[in-house]
């Protein structure tokens, strides 16, 4: 007998094994087997042998034929598999699948025959990578690894606490090398890696063809034949960003999380899994250690650190000591008036490194020309018509359009509060920086990345090399520019709106401004001449912006504990985040309110927030309410769920629980 999960099924099922399949099928085999009327596609997991139920064997109704013998799954991916399914309150097949790249398993699905042939079809000849030569680690680093090497043996955690450039990658480098010399292999996340082309070169280059990528960016044929190479074992590297946590790997002995405090390890959608919890849980369960870097640890991990939880080890510098960037703080109330989005300061500044032959980096995590169009007369702005939001003004287009459900329509000629017809545009984008960047320095050729520009295959590459090769001066970009480039020649940065997001409504958002800030602070200085960072704020005496001028994690850390302290917030509570949405408003808000006072009453070990609306009221035509549940275990907290969560009667409701939320939006 074997118990199946199969695809639009919740649960599993039990078959039975006809003769001539005995000994064809092990867990995680895909299978084809009969429901009802219809075959459908299922995975095997578990292969039941007790004799007691052997008598009930021959009702059961038997496989039809085994898909694809190798299993997708191990013994420990699938343990993994159901782990997260009851700690993210998902489903057996949801957990299953997140584990499996989607290209790997809708072939197993189409597979039939064919599969044989697809996996011996191999891939054009890999282009030749760069050797990247050893460097001898220096005190810090050694402290590090000895470290390192500690936590495998006991399947600790250490948490590598260094700015960037302070040499962290190294250490994961000659990490990972130790790892293989035993035997064992290794997965390595990074929170991007299609914007970050140099990392694959750093890893394939210093540890060779044994490093496999998996991200979504890449190709079909090529993430399947990556899995596989890793899944077989000709590949002991996994190296890819939050799905890679479950590469195929056999004998994992060491996880890196590499900035892990990036939202991006989080999913947004079922399973919530965040990759550094599920490689906690997959370390502990075949005894591996965990590393996990950055320049700007989240609260949670440095607060456990501090507990003595993880192992902190801090890299202090930059190696041969080359200095961090001056940071300057420019208040921008003095400005205001002038209308335009770089300072005098910034330009000043802008127009002499450009004079020097040197780059400058622009950051305004904001697209479009400008962020909307405003009546002059009543100050009636459009918003969109699905969500509560204001439409964003794309001068190149002629646009206004919504940025979360990209609703678009052209801009209003006649305000229809006041019928007046003329409109300012409020707010600036990148659009704007670049045509104002155009003004100061005519001729100099500027690059702009944000979303728009980088959404065509190859984009973001072909951006980057026009900057990395100094064919152009200038770099203007959203957020996505912050991310791991390495450019020595840049020697001044500026954020055109430091404080941009320290007001949005979500507890972490002070702690995101500081992680943002350092980060593309780290973006200057990189070579042999001393960077500078401006950065332009309204609110410049923000203990966030003070501590992120002065390089000072440590304060910053302190002043948020103190408010979630007081607020009850994470690192001293764990989070569920209950979501219902519903097309009308008055229903919304009803059982939101049925289902708050429901967990209320039931859930006595836990605080429950709300409901209330969430910032985005309203979205795609849904009217959004939630609730906070705040407690020591966050599986308590789902099982409050689970068990009280009665779910409204009625169509077109939909609600879901969200464990360790990252996002309150
Ligand atoms: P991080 O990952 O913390 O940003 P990297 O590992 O990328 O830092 O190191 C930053 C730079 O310093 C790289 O160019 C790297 O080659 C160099 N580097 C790292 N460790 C050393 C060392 N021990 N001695 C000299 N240079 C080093
Ligand atoms: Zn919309």
């Amino acid at each position: 007998m074997v118990e199946v999960t199969a695809r639009a099924l919740n649960r599993p099922f039990t078959y039975g094994i006809p003769p001539e399949l005995q000994g064809g099928v092990q867990v995680g085999s895909t299978v084809e087997v009969p429901f009802g009327p219809r075959r459908l596609v299922g995975f095997v997991l578990e292969i039941l042998h007790d004799p007691g139920a052997e008598a009930l064997s021959h009702h059961l109704r038997p496989l039809l034929r085994v898909l694809d013998p190798t299993p997708f799954w191990g013994q420990d991916l699938l343990g993994l598999a159901d782990w997260m399914r009851r700690f993210y309150g998902c489903t057996w097949l949801e957990s299953l699948q997140s584990a499996v790249p989607g290209p790997v398993l809708r072939r197993a699905r189409a597979a039939r025959a064919a599969t044989r042939r697809s996996r011996t079809r191999s891939l054009p000849p890999a282009e030749p990578v760069a050797a990247y030569p050893e460097i001898a680690p220096n005190r810090a680093q050694e402290l590090a690894l000895e470290a390192i090497r500690e936590a495998r043996a006991v399947g600790g955690t250490v948490l590598l606490h260094g700015v960037t450039g302070s040499g962290k990658t190294e250490v994961y480098l000659r990490a990972v090398q130790e790892v293989l010399e035993e035997g064992r292999q290794a997965v390595v996340l990074v929170p991007e890696l299609a914007l970050t082309p140099q990392a694959v070169e750093r890893y394939r280059g210093r540890l060779g063809g044994t490093v496999g990528v998996l991200h979504s960016g890449l190709p079909d044929l090529e993430r399947r034949e990556q899995w596989w190479s890793l899944r077989r074992g000709d590949l002991n590297v996994a190296l890819g960003t939050r799905s890679a946590v479950f590469a195929p790997l056999e004998r994992p002995g060491l996880f890196v999380v590499d900035e892990e405090h990036e939202t991006s390890y989080k999913q947004e959608g079922a399973p919530r899994y965040h990759a550094r919890q599920v490689a906690f849980q997959r370390a502990a369960q075949v005894g591996a250690g965990v590393v996990l870097g950055s320049a700007t640890p989240s609260l949670e991990s440095y607060h456990l650190a501090r507990q003595g939880r993880f192992r902190l080890i801090e890299l202090p510098g930059r190696p041969g000591g080359r200095p961090l960037p001056s940071v300057r703080i420019v208040d921008m109330r003095a400005h205001l008036r002038r209308g335009r989005l770089l300072s005098p300061d910034l330009g000043e500044a802008l127009r002499d490194r450009i004079a020097q032959d040197e780059q400058v980096v622009l950051l305004l995590n904001r697209r479009g020309f400008a962020s909307f169009l405003q009546c002059q007369e009543c100050g009636f702005v459009p918003t969109c018509p699905e969500c509560s939001i204001s439409l964003t003004w794309h001068r190149a287009r002629g646009l206004v359009r919504c940025h979360y459900c990209l609703h678009q329509e052209p801009p209003p000629e006649v305000c229809p509060g006041c019928q007046g017809s003329r409109f300012r545009t409020g707010g600036a984008g990148t659009e704007r920086l670049e045509a104002e960047v155009q003004e100061l320095v005519p001729g100099v050729p500027v690059v702009r990345m944000d979303s728009d520009t980088t959404s065509g295959a190859g984009a973001h590459r072909r951006l980057l090399e026009r900057f990395g090769s100094g064919q152009a001066r200038v770099l203007v970009g959203t957020r996505m520019i912050a991310k791991g480039l390495d450019f020595p020649s840049v020697t001044l940065v500026g954020v055109v709106r430091a404080d941009a997001e320290l007001h949005m409504p979500d507890f972490r958002a002070a702690e995101r401004t500081f992680q943002l800030l350092a980060q593309v602070a780290g973006r200057a200085g990189r070579g042999e001449r001393p960077g500078e960072v401006l950065l332009q704020a309204m609110d410049p005496e923000h203990p966030c912006l003070l501590a992120a001028a002065t390089h000072d994690y440590k304060a910053m850390f302190h002043s948020e504990m103190a408010i979630r302290k007081e607020a009850l917030y994470p690192p001293f509570c764990r989070l569920v985040r209950v979501l219902l949405t519903h097309p009308d408003p008055d229903r919304a808000e009803a059982e939101a309110i049925r289902i708050g006072r429901s967990l209320s009453a039931h859930l006595r070990q836990a605080r429950v927030v709300g409901p209330a609306p969430c910032p985005v009221e309203r979205l795609r035509g849904r009217h959004r309410w939630h609730l906070l549940l705040k407690g020591p275990k966050v599986q308590e907290l789902m099982d409050g769920v689970r068990n009280y969560l009665r779910p409204p009667e009625g169509p077109d409701f939909h609600v879901f629980a969200d464990p360790d939320p990252q996002s309150l939006m």
